[in-house]
């Protein structure tokens, strides 16, 4: 455990606030204290309010932060003195909490306060640090955790056993220490969940939280069980890309709607997929308790989905009925599989979110290996996990995420897609949530996007055949299918007359306009084929396909034979529920294609200004690469539901088109 503490840094902070969001962006930082969202901060400062009084507030890390990147918005203002006294109430439901905790905030439109807001007031030190750290979770969830604990810490700490976060937590960390705090206790451990430290300055409860888990991570190496030594198991990748597609379709079809599925082969997760006692040690429940959220209680071992699903009714039904209110059942399709073959698959209805559960559970599989090396790793049992999954104020937390967009857990390929139209294709499809897989020869292809968990540029001669099937399999085990295909790249050489028309430059044409196409579209039918909704085929044609210019022979005919491709594949393609249609841009002058001075040109051939030319149209309107993406992505939705084998031109009108 490193100390990252920077006294110059520290120094900028002007306020006791402001230090409190430097530290917590260094607890932040580290993966193995807190993960996406987890862990919680705080601190408590006197100001004057309004009317010239002066209270007591604790600012306390407010609901849908994450520790890594908080800022001071970040912080709830909440009064003191009130939650003082809800913490002597004996009683508080959920909502009423909530309610009390919202109407303490003293700055409006502040986020929600933290669920463990009463804990972070009853704690008397200024500064008070949450984490769910890797090593004290690997000591805290075996069979002798406490008494392990106790030899670590001795009397520095307080440890309490699990109680369910919320107003008794907090309670019963009130209790814990008012009857049994020394002037030596620094931090506090809660079994099976995680560890607080405080301190009377931001850098004091930072440097405790450091020190103790440090004291635990040297427990763990004296006992042998800090550095993992990883089975040496061959990662054999022979391409799966159909059945990791079949697999993705079965739990999108168990989850009711698409899912994305990441497929991790790396050899942590190859050997614990494949470890002998996997079956005994995944099938206990995670970490912490608000991995649940992300992971589920168990991950699925294998392929059967339908006996997952299954056992996961069993599981709702056992427990939801002797819950304290009525619950719903969540979709019943699991978040994490763990299979001999692909190693490790993280699901999520979006990328970023498969990739949270990815995090999670790689480091769930740290803990339960120290946990193990350790004498054995033992989760919470079944009825306090499902409290904590079926607990309506995480779930709120989750239905705050807001309504999912159009393409939520769809994939979709683009081809050409550094540049023009194929750049313009992917960012309509990135803002309507799917995840989309980036083809091009020109090296930028893997940055242009930039570095985001939905995107993934991968340089490819769309012309090789090994080429496309190296991508596709790339594709389908970052994201686990594809939804949506959309043939973009192509070239358009300088006017040639045919008298002049090598054959190799005739040959290049077709090989990237054509031949490449078919070579696509073939191998993705499999893919789309799985689609429970239809998988989506747009192919960008031309103008000059229904009318053609001199000088464009290898173009225009290229072109021609591409929209014919794919008239025959809507036509055979229709009974899978695949659609395939196809545009005909004009005139799209913000492409590599069209230099400044090549535009110049074109436009003084004609006796145009630049402007008139590239609204040479019948609506005198300029056509840009963003509006033939939007296109692209309209067809892929629902609007376009009924409709394949269309032609549709995107020209500003052109009377030879109509
Ligand atoms: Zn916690």
């Amino acid at each position: 455990m490193k100390n990252l503490w920077d006294p110059i840094e520290a120094n900028k902070c002007q306020s006791d606030l402001e230090q409190r969001v430097y530290s917590s962006r260094l607890l932040g930082r580290d993966a193995t204290l807190v993960l996406h969202g987890g862990g919680n901060t705080s601190v408590k400062v006197r100001e004057r309010n309004v009317l010239g009084e002066e209270e007591e507030i604790l600012y306390v890390k407010g609901s849908g932060w994450d520790l890594e990147t908080i800022q001071v918005e970040g912080f709830v203002p909440v009064r003191m003195a009130h939650l003082l006294k809800l913490a002597k109430v004996d009683a508080l439901s959920d909502p009423q909490m909530v309610n009390e905790l919202a109407s303490q905030v003293t700055r409006a439109g502040a986020p929600a306060p933290s669920v463990e807001t009463i804990l972070h007031a009853v704690l008397p030190h200024k500064f008070v640090d949450h984490t769910h750290a890797d090593a004290v979770l690997a000591i805290t969830n075996t069979a002798s955790g406490e008494a392990r604990i106790r030899e670590i810490y001795g009397a520095e700490v307080l440890i309490l056993p699990y109680v369910m976060p919320g107003f008794d937590l907090a309670k019963a960390c009130a209790r814990e220490f008012e009857t049994k705090a020394k002037p030596s206790t620094i931090g506090m451990v809660l079994m099976n969940h995680g560890i607080f430290s405080f301190g009377a300055t931001a850098e004091e409860s930072y440097g405790r939280m450091i020190a103790l888990v440090d004291r635990a991570e040297k427990y763990l190496k004296q006992r042998n069980a800090w550095d993992l030594t990883i089975a040496d198991t061959p990662v054999a990748e022979k391409p799966a890309r159909l059945e990791i597609a079949t697999l993705r379709r079965d739990v999108a079809l168990t989850a009711g709607s698409a899912v994305v599925m990441s497929t991790y082969s790396d050899p942590q997760s190859l050997a614990f997929a494949r470890a002998a006692d996997v079956r005994d040690v995944s099938q206990q429940g995670p970490a912490t308790p608000d991995h649940v959220l992300r992971t589920k209680r168990l991950p699925m071992l294998g392929r059967n989905i339908q006996a997952y699903a299954e056992a996961y009714r069993e599981y709702f039904s056992r427990n939801a009925a002797s819950a304290k209110e009525p619950k719903t059942m969540l979709d019943p399709a699991p978040r994490v599989i763990l299979d001999i073959e692909f190693g490790l698959c993280c699901v999520g209805p979006s990328a970023k979110e498969a990739g949270i559960a990815r995090d999670l559970y790689s480091h769930t599989i740290d803990v339960i290996s120290r946990a193990e090396a350790l004498g054995g790793y033992r989760a919470l049992s079944e009825k306090e996990l499902f409290e904590f999954e079926y607990w309506d104020l995480e779930q709120a937390k989750l239905r705050r995420a807001g309504m999912r967009p159009v393409f939520g857990g769809e994939i979709a390929l683009v081809t050409g897609a550094a540049s023009g139209i194929g750049r313009a294709c992917v960012e309509a499809l990135l803002r309507r949530g799917a995840a989309v897989v980036g083809l091009d020869i020109d090296p930028n292809i893997a940055t242009c996007a930039g570095s985001r968990p939905d995107y993934l540029g991968l340089h490819c001669d769309v012309t090789s055949e090994g080429a496309v099937a190296n991508a596709l399999e790339a594709g389908v085990r970052a994201y686990g299918g594809l939804d949506m295909l959309i043939l973009n790249a192509g070239v358009f050489p300088a006017g040639t007359p045919i008298e002049k028309l090598s054959t190799e430059e005739w040959r290049n044409v077709l090989s990237v306009n054509l031949d490449a196409n078919l070579t696509l579209m073939r191998e993705c039918y499999p893919l789309l084929k799985l689609v429970p909704t239809g998988g989506r085929v747009v192919v960008i044609g031309s103008k000059n396909v229904v009318a053609p210019g001199p000088g464009a022979a290898a173009y225009s005919a290229s072109k021609a034979a591409l929209t014919q491709l794919a008239r025959v594949a809507a036509l055979e393609w229709g009974g899978a529920g695949i659609r395939v249609n196809t545009l005909h841009p004009n005139a799209v002058f913000d492409t590599g294609l069209w230099t400044e001075e090549v535009l110049k040109a074109r436009a003084e051939s004609y006796g145009l200004s630049i402007e008139a030319y590239k609204r040479n149209n019948v609506l005198k309107t300029e056509v840009r690469s963003m509006d033939v993406g939007e296109l692209v992505a309209e067809l892929c939705g629902p609007t376009f539901a009924k409709t394949t084998g269309a032609q549709i031109p995107i020209d500003g009108g052109n009377d030879r088109v109509i």
